[in-house]
């Protein structure tokens, strides 16, 4: 993959002051920014979150929210000419006419892709909180430990016991939707009431679990208010209303985004400051300290080039962008980057490998009606290589499904089908490369 190197003005004298200096710099607004700024702004932190793209305030900038199809030009199609123009953002299912405007769009940054590689990319307040799935599981402690029992990776440092209550403190803030199932595959968390499956997908599960005993089925978990707590209310945040329309923002806050839940609630503390259109460059290291003092931001309007200075630097533009940040960030002591000592940095990025679907039509059942579009899937957690490695191929996945009156006939083309399920596996959660 070529990235464009990034427009480099020279760089400007700026000397620290009380306006460009803060306890802590947050780059990218996203949802691991979001929630860095909120919990530095409540540690009484002043915080300055740094976002390239542009405003998108709560509600007020959600444009389709309550659009219905006959209000879109296509119907909320995507029409054949932005199919065209965007043919790497097209193949996401979330992209269509009521979206886009939440997405990159290929022709307005293109890359080169050497090898299949999807980057799906939204630059704005919020990041790609706005336009996630929302759905949210706790790793396992197979997760943690079966990467180096099957010898290829290094043992992490830490645990899933070293990770459960922190789990439960975004759980609980965030609100996610989910049943207690009790599976060592798949902890369980913090939930709100979950969503129900409906009766062909409760008779699949029947089906699956009694064929194979160590598959099992569960209700998706996700990041929705299906019954709000005082803590949820308090963040002006409304319960769900099943409307299935999350990826043109919600104007009831329903599901987790940084833009409905992190960042108000850093806001409110008045400790935090703002700024989108501002991309940041590289990171400033100095080298009489060694440690990182500071950022180089330029203005993405004006193309002005701007310093701020924090003793905490938090990076959070997504995995590519960060990368990016770092390897920009050169200095004598870094000529490859900060942190580069190793040259790993910018490689070994792996594809979030999605898209195989299967698609039946099962007779009956029509006598039954739910209200309603419930926003989540059923899920299946991984059981390829759990206990042991048992099978050709490293790793694990999850698989989804859902059963609707309609069929659920999504456009994939052949070639990008037969890659996916040519790819040897990995352990995959969604979250952890797209
Ligand atoms: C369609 C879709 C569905 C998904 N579904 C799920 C799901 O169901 N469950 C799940 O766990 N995950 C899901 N994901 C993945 C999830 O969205 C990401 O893992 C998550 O958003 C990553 O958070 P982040 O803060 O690292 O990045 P982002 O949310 O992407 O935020 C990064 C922010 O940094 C900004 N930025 C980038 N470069 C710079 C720079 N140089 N200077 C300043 N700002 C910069 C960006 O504009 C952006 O706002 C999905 C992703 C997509 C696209």
């Amino acid at each position: 993959m070529l990235i464009h190197p990034l427009y480099m003005p020279s760089d400007p004298q700026t000397e620290k002051n009380s306006a460009n200096t803060f306890d802590a710099i947050v780059i990218g607004s996203g949802i691991s920014g979001g929630w860095a700024a909120k919990e530095l702004c409540q540690k009484g932190l002043k915080t300055l979150v740094l976002e390239r793209g542009r405003q998108v305030q709560h509600v007020k900038d959600y444009p389709t929210a309550l659009s219905n199809p006959w209000d879109l030009p296509h119907r909320g199609h995507l029409p054949r000419e932005m199919r065209q123009k965007n043919p790497v953002v097209s193949r996401c299912y979330a992209f269509d006419e009521a979206t886009a405007h939440f997405f990159v769009k290929d022709e307005e940054h293109p890359y080169q892709q050497e090898k299949p590689f999807d980057w799906i990319r939204g630059y704005q307040v919020g990041g790609k909180s706005l336009i996630w799935a929302r759905q949210t599981q706790r790793w396992s402690r197979f997760e943690f430990e079966n990467p180096h029992r099957d010898g290829y990776a290094v043992a992490w440092p830490i645990g899933y016991e070293d990770l459960a209550h922190w789990y439960a403190h975004v759980e609980r803030f965030a609100g996610i939707s989910g049943n207690a199932d009790g599976l060592e595959t798949l902890p369980d968390g913090e939930f709100l009431p979950p969503w129900e499956m409906n009766v062909v997908e409760k008779a699949m599960a029947k089906a699956i679990m009694n064929r194979y005993e160590d598959r099992h089925v569960v209700i998706g978990r996700c990041a929705h208010l299906t019954q709000p707590r005082e803590e949820h209310l308090a963040q002006g945040r409304a319960r769900c209303q099943a409307r299935n329309l999350c990826y043109r923002g919600c104007p009831y806050g329903a599901y987790f985004s940084s833009n409905a839940a992190t960042l108000p609630a850093a806001a409110r503390t008045g400790l935090l400051s703002l700024q989108p259109d501002s991309v940041v460059h590289s990171i400033l290291y100095d080298a009489q300290t060694q440690r990182a003092a500071g950022v180089k931001v330029i203005d993405r309007l004006t193309k002005e080039v701007r310093h701020y200075y924090a003793s905490i630097i938090f990076v959070n533009a997504a995995t590519e962008n960060t990368n990016l940040i770092l390897l920009n960030s050169r200095s004598e002591r870094f000529p490859n980057g900060l942190g580069n000592d190793n040259g790993l940095l910018g490689t070994h990025i792996a594809f979030h490998n999605y898209r195989g679907s299967l698609t039946a039509t099962m007779p009956g059942y029509l006598q039954h009606y739910y209200y309603g579009r419930r926003p989540t899937a059923v899920m299946l957690p991984n059981f390829r290589n759990v206990y042991r490695h048992d099978q050709a191929f490293f790793g694990g996945y999850m698989s989804f499904y859902t059963a609707t009156r309609t069929s659920w006939n999504r456009q994939v083309e052949g070639e990008q089908l037969g890659q996916t399920l040519k790819l040897k596996s990995h352990s995959q959660g969604p979250g952890r490369c797209t």
